[in-house]
């Protein structure tokens, strides 16, 4: 093994930003070294709902201005990978929804009004009754109203899985980072000791961007946390269920995910206003408490008897907002040699790598020969959250 390593790209953090970036960047021929210090998967990524946003449900409360947001495009492209016609191949990932859900409890109209009203959802939403409705939501005293949103749901376990193949060599295990100067210019990175030299590096670390920036002496972008608290029941009488709830309020009062655990049950994943601000200031028996209140009001049918429930807390790592930020773009800082940035939604990954792809076309980067990377230690695929807490 050398202990200097030469390499196009140099990429910090194994979540979805990193390891997407790496595949593409692959396929065009770079040659990649991607560091990760725990699991691949295991920050914010496999904690995510999986939901693959074209943008709708932030019409509701009118912060997406239409076409001109990325945001609107990422169902499209991740179907074509999917398809494995796209611009990654992944079409051996799981996908649990063709469609996301967008549910009205009763008879609340208000915000759908304002919801049709807006341009982004136009032409994009359909309502579904009877036996398309959602399995969970097919029972005869379900009395809201469905309307299905062009939005994916996808498997996030086998999606990580797939990008790690796509790494081929590329991943390195490793935990100690610091930088490598030749006169006074960042020139790669140390890491665990060895010499990283790289033409660019590219910090995709979600929260973990925040030290190592402070590792590498610089003080922006700044990066804030944003706290969640979120639900997850497992039980034999569950259905799949992939839902935005609609309350009074710009979000949804709850989103439900469901996810395959390893012993062939459901789990749903509850997360939306719940798992936000005052979920967040509950204490966990009090936030189940809070959960389970919800899901047998908003659907009695459902036998929760035999249900497990655990609460996950875990914090949403994003460039500290100013007005400057959309929030429907990932977010890239470029310094010279150094990127840094967030893709702000899991969803994002592909305008991420876009970022970073034009970043290097913008300073002629191109691919150069470099000898292989093997036999490097490699991190190894984080364990779904479900499997974790409800085994
Ligand atoms: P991460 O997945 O956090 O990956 C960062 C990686 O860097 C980690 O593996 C970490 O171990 C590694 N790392 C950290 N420090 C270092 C270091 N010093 N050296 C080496 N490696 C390091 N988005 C959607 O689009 N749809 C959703 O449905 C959705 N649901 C969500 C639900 C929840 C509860 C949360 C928290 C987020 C959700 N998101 C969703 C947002 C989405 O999960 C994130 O935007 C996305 O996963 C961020 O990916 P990432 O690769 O930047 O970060």
């Amino acid at each position: 093994m050398p202990s200097v390593i030469s390499t196009d790209v140099l990429i910090v953090g194994g979540g979805v930003a990193g390891l997407w970036l790496n595949a593409r960047l692959r396929r065009q021929g770079f040659s990649t070294v991607l560091v990760e210090s725990a699991s691949l998967g295991g920050g914010q990524s496999l904690k995510s709902q999986g939901i693959i946003h074209g943008g709708a449900k932030y019409a509701l409360h009118g912060a997406l201005s239409g076409a001109s947001e990325a945001i609107a495009d990422m169902p499209r492209r991740w179907r074509e990978s999917l398809n494995g016609t796209g611009e990654l191949d992944l079409s051996g990932v799981r996908l649990l929804s063709e469609a996301h859900y967008l549910w009205s409890p009763g008879t609340i109209a208000g915000n759908l009004t304002s919801f049709f009203a807006s341009k982004a959802v136009r032409g994009r939403v359909d309502q579904v009754k009877g036996e398309q409705l959602p399995p969970a939501l097919q029972n005869p005293k379900f009395k809201g109203k469905v309307y299905r949103l062009a939005e994916l749901v996808v498997d996030v376990p086998s999606l990580i899985e797939r990008l790690a193949e796509l790494a081929g060599d590329s991943l390195l295990a490793a935990q100690q980072i610091e930088p490598l100067h030749d006169n006074g210019e960042l020139a790669g990175l140390r890491v665990d000791g060895r010499e990283i030299r790289a033409q660019r590096v590219v910090l995709s670390a979600g929260p973990g961007n925040a030290d190592l920036l402070e590792t590498l002496g610089i003080s922006q972008p700044r990066m804030q946390r944003r706290p969640l608290h979120m639900v997850l029941v497992k039980g034999p009488t569950l259905k799949p269920l992939y839902a935005h709830c609609l309350g009074g309020g710009p979000k949804p009062r709850i989103t439900v995910t469901t996810h395959p655990a390893a012993d062939g049950q459901w789990v749903w994943y509850l997360g939306g206003d719940l798992a936000e601000a005052d979920g967040v200031a509950r204490e966990p028996a009090a936030q189940i408490a809070t959960a389970r209140k919800e899901l047998e009001s908003l659907l009695p049918w459902i036998d929760l008897s035999q249900a497990q429930w655990a609460t996950l807390r875990v914090d949403r790592a994003e460039p500290a907002q100013s007005g400057l930020v959309r929030p429907d773009n990932a977010f890239l800082d470029v310094q010279q040699r150094l990127m840094v940035g967030w893709p702000t939604k899991l969803a994002l990954a592909p305008d991420f790598s876009d970022r970073v792809l034009a970043a290097l076309s913008n300073d002629g980067i191109h691919p150069t020969p470099q000898p292989s990377t093997t036999d490097l230690p490699k991190p190894p695929l984080a364990i779904p959250v479900w499997d974790q807490l409800l085994p």
